[in-house]
């Protein structure tokens, strides 16, 4: 059959118009416990409108700290969710491109909801669109990055990880954010390379490549400058 062509360019102007919207990352957000205290508290005090906005402009603050103007340099992510969900468990769960958020946390949070809930998109929306050196970088660092975009931010809640505290994060991750801030400093930009380099794998030798030292050597120059408190 043959397609008169006023239909023709109709077909190939659709495409175009929809080539962009194929490489835009998308957002979507569902509230699965509108039944529950938590998931009321949540469309009285968020809502999903809000979530949306937040999300688009969380998306771009993570391509600007990591330095990702090109779509090649960004991981490629479709559709990102967030499911408000009622759960028992952590306060918030990411997996692949989908962000739960227990709604008993938020049911149960004391002080300023939306405050918070901003701070912790941060976070798991940084789990979206990172790299983790396909699984090789060390679970402490990824989510010490992670922890680093709120830091960053400025949606920190007041005695978040203080500078000097805490050990590498083969032993816990609490004060990474504090350390990558440290590293920041020395060589603005270390952030966006290292997560660059951990697209593929990861070696503790990226630190000597991008700050010529050791990050042993980096963790006790840290510490001493900030003092030992532990
Ligand atoms: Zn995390």
């Amino acid at each position: 059959m043959k397609l008169p062509h006023f239909i023709l360019v109709l077909i190939i102007l659709q495409t175009l118009h929809h080539l962009p919207a194929i490489l835009a990352v998308k957002y979507v957000a569902i509230n699965d416990a509108k039944n529950y205290p938590g998931g009321k508290r949540f469309e009285n005090e968020i809502g999903i409108p809000y979530t949306l906005k937040i999300m688009e402009e969380i998306n771009n603050y993570i391509y600007k700290i990591f330095q990702q103007k090109n779509e090649s340099d960004r991981k490629p992510v479709g559709v990102a969710t967030v499911f408000i969900r009622q759960y028992n468990g952590a306060e918030a769960i990411t997996y692949g491109e989908t962000v739960n958020v227990s709604a008993l946390y938020l049911q149960g949070y004391q002080g300023n909801l939306k405050w918070e809930y901003t701070s912790l998109l941060y976070h798991e929306l940084t789990h979206v669109f990172q790299w983790n050196g396909e699984g090789q970088a060390p679970i402490g660092l990824v989510e010490g990055m992670a922890d680093y975009m709120i830091l960053v931010s400025n949606y920190y809640p007041k005695g978040f990880a203080s500078r000097g505290m805490g050990q590498r994060w083969d032993q816990g991750y609490d004060f990474t954010a504090r350390f990558l801030e440290y590293c920041e400093g020395l060589k603005p930009g270390f952030v966006a390379a290292l997560n660059k380099k951990m697209r593929y794998n990861f070696s503790e030798n990226f630190f000597v490549e991008l700050l010529g030292k050791p990050v042993a050597q980096l963790w006790s120059e840290y510490k001493a400058k900030y003092g030992n408190i532990k």
